[in-house]
């Protein structure tokens, strides 16, 4: 019985495997069936169409919204270019890999360099802007600064494609300096706010390999998201193939966002999509919605008269006294004692809650549903993995977001450096300077 039952998993378990590693060896087929002249190109595995206006701000290094990226998916993303020197290699090595990628083009570099626009569009990527100028600290700017160096970035990046058409409406700012009013005029002129998932810290003063290391563990980290890199530096230039290779031995897929048109209906998509790691229900948070305001309606209740009321009796003190058991009661009951009403008819009648008030928004129902559906699958899929995990061996982990390091770009390196994680001394490090160094390091490896 026991083994007919193991032999049961075991089958099934095996075809699971089967139907993976045939959809795995699809997806490669396809990449390079893709990529002429390149077998071991990683490709672009599908083009996602989204509409900004529907979702005005992405990337879960400053919100809580992201790309609707599978697991597994990455976003590419070049910022500061176009610069001749690096950028075109960088297109070069996009192009031996099929890779489709963002460019957040500064408006200046556009302006001395066009032909790197044009070559950026007719090589299939998606053509977005990051200011005229790259201010650094751009959310200390006053608005009209900003909003200015948002359009002029735009209309630089439109004259150097030269062809009538408009870059993407896709936005990011130098450093991802945001603020609220840099936020609401984005949204308010259709365009998208990208932050990242997370950096490489490219722009930083540190090795390719270091840039290697750092894409692909922050990656790891998440599962999936949008990679912040810079196409006008050299160590970009030589991590960039040894990521892709590896992004690709490691099962990842490339996805390339273009903004939806009329003609290009946005991607369906469910709200929770656009989260990281959607709700779960191993982890403690609280979904109900918030009231933001206490509304009543017009109709009131009546309010119930006094002699309504029963509470106001004499029989309370002998009850009092049956409980009492022997033990001697003072010899008034200390209750029920006279209380100050209001004068009968002050209040005629109750406030009425809203209908609204009870109503459940739509992102939150499918927050439930969603959790409902996952509980009926893990209940059913619970025998399956134990048997799954024996052969997969050590499973993937799903960590939490980190807090990743903010980016800065051109300019901001000094700056950048100084604040930024590696600069900082590691808790191990500070610790033997502070003479606590073991009790701080076996708190680390936690
Ligand atoms: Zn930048």
């Amino acid at each position: 019985m026991i083994a007919s039952v193991f032999g049961g998993l075991r089958r099934r378990s095996w075809t699971a495997l089967c139907v993976g590693l045939l959809t795995s060896v699809a997806a490669q087929a396809a990449s390079a069936a893709d990529c002429p002249g390149h077998p071991d190109a990683i490709g672009t595995s599908r083009t996602i169409v989204v509409d900004p206006r529907a979702h005005p701000i992405i990337g879960t290094m400053q919100y809580g919204k992201t790309l609707p990226l599978g697991d597994r998916e990455v976003v590419l993303t070049f910022d500061d270019g176009p610069l001749p020197k690096y950028s075109n290699q960088i297109l070069d090595i996009l192009a031996a890999h099929c890779a489709k990628a963002t460019f957040f083009l500064v408006g200046r570099q556009a302006n001395a360099n066009p032909e790197g626009v044009r070559k950026v569009r007719d090589a299939g990527h998606t053509v977005a802007t990051h200011s005229q100028n790259h201010p650094t600290g751009m959310d200390r700017l006053p608005l009209d600064r900003s909003r200015q160096e948002i359009e002029q970035g735009i209309a630089s990046v439109t004259a150097a494609l030269a062809d009538g058409t408009a870059p993407a409406p896709f936005l990011r700012i130098p450093g991802l300096r945001v603020n609220d009013g840099i936020e609401e005029f984005a949204a308010s002129k259709g365009l998208q706010l990208w932050s990242a998932d997370f950096p490489a810290d490219d722009w930083r003063n540190v090795s390719a390999n270091r840039v290697y290391e750092l894409a692909m563990q922050r990656l790891e980290q998440k599962g999936k998201g949008i990679l912040l890199l810079h196409d006008i530096q050299p160590r970009t230039v030589a991590a960039l193939p040894r990521i892709l290779r590896e992004l690709k031995t490691r099962g990842y897929r490339i996805v390339h966002v273009v903004p939806a048109t009329p003609d290009r209906p946005a991607t369906p998509t469910e709200p929770q999509q656009w989260q990281l790691h959607p709700p779960s229900e191993m982890v403690a948070v609280s979904r109900w919605p918030k009231i933001p305001k206490f509304a009543f309606a017009a109709p009131t209740l009546p309010v119930p008269a006094l002699s309504d009321l029963d509470w106001h009796t004499t029989d309370l003190g002998a009850r009092a006294a049956r409980r009492a058991r022997g033990v001697p009661l003072p010899p008034v009951a200390p209750w029920p004692r006279q209380t100050t009403l209001p004068p009968a008819g002050t209040l005629a009648a109750l406030p009425v809650p809203a209908a609204s008030l009870f109503k459940i928004p739509d992102s939150a129902r499918m927050t439930l549903l969603a959790a409902s559906a996952r509980r009926a699958a893990t209940a059913q899929a619970r025998s399956t993995e134990v048997s799954s995990a024996k052969l997969a061996g050590k499973s993937r982990q799903h960590g939490r977001p980190v807090a990743a390091q903010p980016p800065a770009s051109v300019g901001e390196t000094a700056q950048a450096a100084q604040n930024a994680g590696e600069t900082t001394p590691k808790p191990a490090a500070q610790a033997k300077r502070n003479g606590r160094s073991v009790r701080v390091a076996g708190l680390k490896k936690r």
